[in-house]
């Protein structure tokens, strides 16, 4: 089985896809990588979801990426008296340090350390938003505000601190227990929401170390702040449009997506764009033109993957959605005009040997017209700086590992099988052919690149670059 697109679908699993047949269907339909949305849900849901997911990766023979989303330090008022209050603009409103159930005067705000912080004219945003306080000044105990939008407040309702670097982890208890159970239970991807500095990747990497890869939500300014940096020592990244679109006026995510983007190409890392993509397909079973548009300018701009949210975790159109969205990255994918605009993008290589290989590789796979750029890996480096090359033929990725075949399900145009490791070069063109041949890449006669490190097995070595023709072979491919 092999997909007709390069750029990746990520679908978020929840009640409305948690049976065996809904979760077939859409991997079927074209999802990539299941998230689970650590937000929501027990342990015991995500366990049977796992269990389900690696069922289906057994009888498809296909590597599923499984992305573990850590709920993060998300804010939130405490608990009114009544349940709610209405906050009219113009009215102060004071947040303190009391548990007592809140008025339409004053409630607690449960995060001792956000009174170190919060000062005279910085903003506080009250439920996704909706509301909006200025803060008049604070006494260590009390942050007086005013409210500029008013509206209905209920108890927990999110509190989103957009000003300032906020001086909590990005692991909250919570996310500590999660993180452990996520890595018992196998996640290849774990997704720390709200990060801030590159400081929060590094403490979560202290627990993970390589038991699984690191992706960082990108949903807070202060990120941006430093976004080189996080790019850096993430292994992929998510523009969480939702939150990121509470803390940044409307108008500037669109610029702040691109950004995110173009750091990320510069840098190889895999880049998902998130949230609201078919928002409207929650209850309907077509999307807007727009949100079509948003899809597909995600894929024209280069793209990995796109995420699927509430649409396919507990919406009435799981599997509309995701079929939706493939058919629109395929449309985009075969428009000469996105080809012109990826290649517009090309990055320079880095000076090393990798690099090297890889970017000619890119060269003779359009020069030969290779059907297939087979790229042997272990860790997955190498088949992510040929994605980031983004080569006219897909890359086949051959790997003896299950866990990098499972990751790099994330990546553009990455295809992995996972297969011993060779030991030499004659039996390393025979494996490339017949995993093209059976992987339905290509026919005999057809050419392919193909490449390696040479000692073989040792990885951070790729240096060889082969171009080899498919033939029929009966020859098994075994090391
Ligand atoms: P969430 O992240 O769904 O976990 O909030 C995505 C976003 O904020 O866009
Ligand atoms: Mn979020």
């Amino acid at each position: 089985m092999r997909r007709q697109r390069q750029a990746k679908i990520v679908a978020t699993l929840g009640p409305a896809s948690s049976s065996k047949e809904a979760i077939q269907a859409l991997f079927e339909a074209g999802a990539d990588v299941f998230r689970f949305n650590f937000s929501h849900g027990t342990h015991q849901d995500h366990q049977a979801r796992c269990n389900i997911v690696r069922e289906i990766e057994r009888t498809a023979g296909r590597p599923i990426a499984i992305l573990a989303d850590l709920q993060g330090p998300k804010l939130r008022v405490g608990q009114f008296a009544e349940g709610k209050v209405t906050l009219v603009a113009g009215q102060e409103f004071a947040l303190d340090r009391d548990p007592a159930p809140g008025t339409a005067q004053r409630v607690c705000l449960p995060h001792p350390e956000l009174f170190e912080v919060i000062g005279a004219g910085q903003s506080l945003l009250l439920d996704d938003g909706k509301l909006r306080l200025a803060v008049l000044g604070n006494e260590g105990r009390v942050i007086r505000t005013r409210v500029v939008n008013g509206g209905v407040l209920s108890d927990r309702k999110g509190v989103n601190v957009p000003d300032v670097v906020l001086p909590i982890p990005a692991l909250t208890e919570k996310d500590l227990r999660d993180l452990d159970f996520a890595l018992e239970m196998g996640a290849d991807w774990i997704a720390l929401s709200f990060v801030q500095r590159p400081e929060d990747l590094v403490q979560a990497r202290a627990i993970v170390g390589n038991r699984a890869a690191l992706l960082a939500k990108l949903e807070k300014p202060a990120a941006l702040d430093a976004l080189d940096a996080i790019v850096a020592v993430s292994d992929a990244i998510m523009v969480a449009r939702g939150d990121l679109g509470v803390e940044v006026p409307p108008e500037r995510v669109p610029g702040v997506q691109k950004r995110i983007l173009r750091a990320c190409r510069l840098q190889g890392k895999p880049i998902v764009i998130a949230t609201q993509m078919l928002e409207s397909m929650i209850s309907a079973p077509v999307p807007t033109r727009a949100e079509a548009s948003d899809v597909a300018s995600a894929i024209y701009d280069g793209a990995d993957a796109v995420m699927l949210s509430a649409e396919s975790a507990s919406g009435a159109y799981p599997t509309e959605a995701v079929s939706i969205m493939n058919r629109i990255i395929c449309e985009v994918e075969k428009d000469p005009l996105y080809r012109q605009m990826i290649d517009a993008q090309n990055q320079a290589p880095m000076p090393n040997s990798g690099d090297a290989i890889c970017s000619a590789l890119r060269e003779v796979t359009q020069i030969v017209g290779a059907v297939a750029t087979v790229t042997y890996t272990s860790s997955g480096h190498t088949s992510l700086r040929a994605a980031r090359e983004r080569p006219m033929a897909p890359i086949l990725s051959i790997t003896p590992n299950l866990s990098t075949a499972r990751r790099l399900a994330l990546a553009w145009g990455v295809h992995s099988t996972v297969s011993p490791d060779v030991r030499n070069v004659d039996r390393m063109v025979a494996a490339a052919c017949q995993a093209a041949l059976r992987e339905g890449f290509g026919q005999p006669g057809d050419q392919i690149a193909i490449t390696a490190g040479v000692p073989f097995g040792q990885p951070g070595s790729t240096n060889l670059l082969r171009i080899a023709q498919i033939w029929p072979t009966d020859e098994p491919a075994a090391a």
